[in-house]
């Protein structure tokens, strides 16, 4: 039996799911259980509340454009609870199209601007925009390396995107690219880290392919939910995978 127990949210889960990115909170439920922890999982949608005081993880990924207009439009509703959950610390996976609505703006291919709910300080242009000095009008696409600053650890994935997202002032980059194209095939910055939230291109999913990377944020968010727990001993038990 479970001593301990998390609370997911998975954001949109029904409409941002492109390439598996649940698969996230698979990986993390399966690495959970090896310490005995429980996940519960709790879909957040269109017209559904965010109480972020509720939530002790939460995932928000990747859709096409289409979707992102949809997502967009409720996403406002939730702004001022998001806010709180990130700017509290809460533990966030945000995966392309999702990583795009918490910045300012994204524009989708056909040069419509639709707006991010700005909690976080990156915004992304379309693979149009003139400003772009490589690879214009083309996606992004392909297995990407990236290697993470904080930890040297190395993680892969599989991009697949038209937007291109430049970083604000009080983002730092998940990782840098060492093959592949990254935020905007510009500046070598893939992904983006602030606070707790942990923003990424990488479908694959990111936590299966990168085990350290989902033991990282379960211990992040083990240690903010149970601080009188000594977690270092537990999460030394279990062995992750990366390919
Ligand atoms: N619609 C976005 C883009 O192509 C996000 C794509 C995705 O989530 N895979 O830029």
């Amino acid at each position: 039996m479970a001593n301990f127990e998390i609370s997911v949210a998975h954001l949109y889960g029904n409409l941002m799911n492109t390439y598996g990115d649940y698969g996230n909170i698979i990986a993390l439920t399966y690495y959970a259980k090896q310490i005995g922890v429980a996940v519960n999982y709790h879909l957040v949608s269109l017209g559904d509340n965010f109480d972020a005081d509720n939530f002790d993880f939460a995932l928000f990924g990747g859709g096409q454009d289409y979707e992102e207009t949809i997502v967009a439009k409720d996403l406002k509703n939730k702004a001022d609870q998001v806010r709180h959950y990130i700017e509290n610390d809460g533990p966030l996976l945000a995966v392309c199209g999702g990583f795009q609505l918490l910045g300012h703006y994204m524009v989708m291919a056909d040069g419509t601007k639709v707006d991010g709910i700005g909690v976080m300080d990156h915004y992304t242009t379309n693979m149009h925009d003139p400003k772009l000095t490589t690879l214009n009008n083309k996606r992004l696409t392909g297995n990407i390396v990236i290697k993470n600053n904080d930890t040297a650890e190395t993680y892969h994935g599989f991009e697949n995107h038209q937007g291109r997202t430049f970083l604000g002032e009080n983002e730092r980059a998940l990782g840098t690219v060492i093959s592949g194209n990254g935020n905007n095939g510009m500046d070598k910055t893939e992904g983006v880290i602030y606070r707790n939230v942990y923003g990424s291109y990488f479908h694959g999913p990111i936590f299966t392919r990168n085990g350290n990377l989902a033991k990282r944020v379960l211990a992040t968010t083990l240690s903010r939910k149970y601080p009188e727990v000594d977690w270092a001993d537990k999460l030394d038990q279990i062995e992750t995978e990366t390919f």
